[in-house]
């Protein structure tokens, strides 16, 4: 028996993404959808502009599509809502028995829900049971901002091997991080834009310190290091890169650098959740790689890339990371967030 599942946003650029990569799912089946006023009471084939290749799955699009006031059936709802409107309706949809996996930024720093990269920082699931306290029994787990995900994975094994010190990252970021229609292509053609609004710059510096960091008595403890950011806009379509530059606590070459990050496993892979790559950082040998259109899509586009790393002065390191932004960025990590609660009993 498949787990029915709702889609939050259902409509937008990261609802499609789950629709498309829960077609087939082998725990999971989306027998729920919702999106605004403005969606509502149409089938999802009518509420919907798919921008994916081929069409939504037949399942899908006969289904009528909802208002987030529900009410809903599945336990288990996966967000890709608009961030004006996700902070209220998941709060409330979690008071009523709802496990909420969010895309969204209004939770992800709430002081017991956790950010969560199931590779890195699985641990923190523990801050269910004191969310629950709080709700009477639904909870809220988030995945982290589209460059976050790549850099923090990037930087795990880094850190957990030779302790990070401070790290400098310059991202470019692909046009589908900003939904559609997005950017305007008369700013963005021909051009690198230097600023991407909504708080990404400050996502970036804080959200890998909690993921990092540790849970203990009750609480999340952020890890102790610092890093800045500078983000740009750029004229890919999927797969945002970021150059990094890491100073460690203690001192290492970049031959061990690459194996610590290529030997890294988690508890997806232990337990050999469905959508969990097999290898969850892919480290590229070639001088001019990651690059978006070549590498975006290993395993199935949840693999980080990570390449060129090299050492720096100080003893420090640098290094390109490559991850999809609408899969292992968004919905491909809302939905190993799922597997993994539904493999450690929390969607009973
Ligand atoms: P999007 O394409 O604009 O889609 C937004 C969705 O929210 C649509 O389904 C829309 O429904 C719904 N919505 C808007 N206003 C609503 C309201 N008042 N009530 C109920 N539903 C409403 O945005 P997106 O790019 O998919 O992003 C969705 C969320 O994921 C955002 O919080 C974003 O920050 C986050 N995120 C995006 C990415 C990415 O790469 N794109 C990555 C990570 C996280 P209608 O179609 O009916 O308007």
């Amino acid at each position: 028996m498949k787990l029915p599942v709702g889609i939050l946003g259902a409509t937008g650029a990261v609802g499609q993404r789950f629709i498309q990569l829960l077609e087939n799912h082998p725990w999971f089946e989306v027998t729920e959808v919702a999106a605004s006023d403005r969606s509502a009471g149409k089938t999802y084939a009518e509420a919907c502009t798919w921008r994916l290749p081929g069409a939504p799955p037949e399942a899908v699009a006969r289904l009528t599509v909802q208002t987030t006031d529900g009410p809903f059936r599945s336990r288990l709802l996966f967000s890709g809502l608009d961030s004006s409107v996700a902070g209220e309706v998941e709060s409330a949809l979690a008071a009523k028995d709802h496990a909420v996996v969010s895309n969204s930024r209004n939770h992800r720093m709430d002081a017991d829900v956790p950010l969560l990269i199931p590779e890195v920082n699985s641990e923190h699931l523990e801050a269910v049971a004191v969310q629950q306290r709080r709700t009477g029994g639904g909870y809220i787990i988030t995945n982290p901002n589209c460059s976050v995900v790549g850099l923090a994975l990037a930087l795990a094994p880094l850190h957990k091997a030779f302790g990070l010190a401070s790290v400098h990252v310059v991202t470019l970021q692909a046009l589908s991080g900003a939904g559609y229609p997005g950017v305007s292509s008369m700013d963005v053609a021909d051009n690198v834009v230097p600023y991407i609004g909504g708080g990404e710059e400050e996502k970036i510096e804080s959200e890998p310190r909690k993921i990092l960091g540790g849970f203990a008595n009750g609480a999340f403890v952020p890890a102790p290091f610092g890093i800045s950011a500078s983000v740009h806009r750029v004229a890919v379509s999927d797969g945002h890169t970021m150059a990094a530059f890491v100073r460690l606590v203690q001192p290492v070459s970049a031959a061990d650098a690459m194996e610590a990050l290529a030997s890294f496993r988690g508890e997806p892979q232990e337990r050999s959740l469905p959508t969990a790559p097999a290898r969850p950082i892919h480290v590229l040998k070639g001088n001019d790689r990651p690059q978006p259109r070549l590498d975006r899509d290993r395993e199935n586009g949840m693999a980080v890339s990570v390449g060129r790393v090299r050492a720096d002065r100080d003893g420090g390191l640098k290094l390109e990371a490559l991850v999809h932004n609408t899969i292992r960025g968004a919905a491909g990590a809302a939905i190993l967030n799922g597997e993994l609660l539904r493999a450690r009993g929390l969607l009973a």
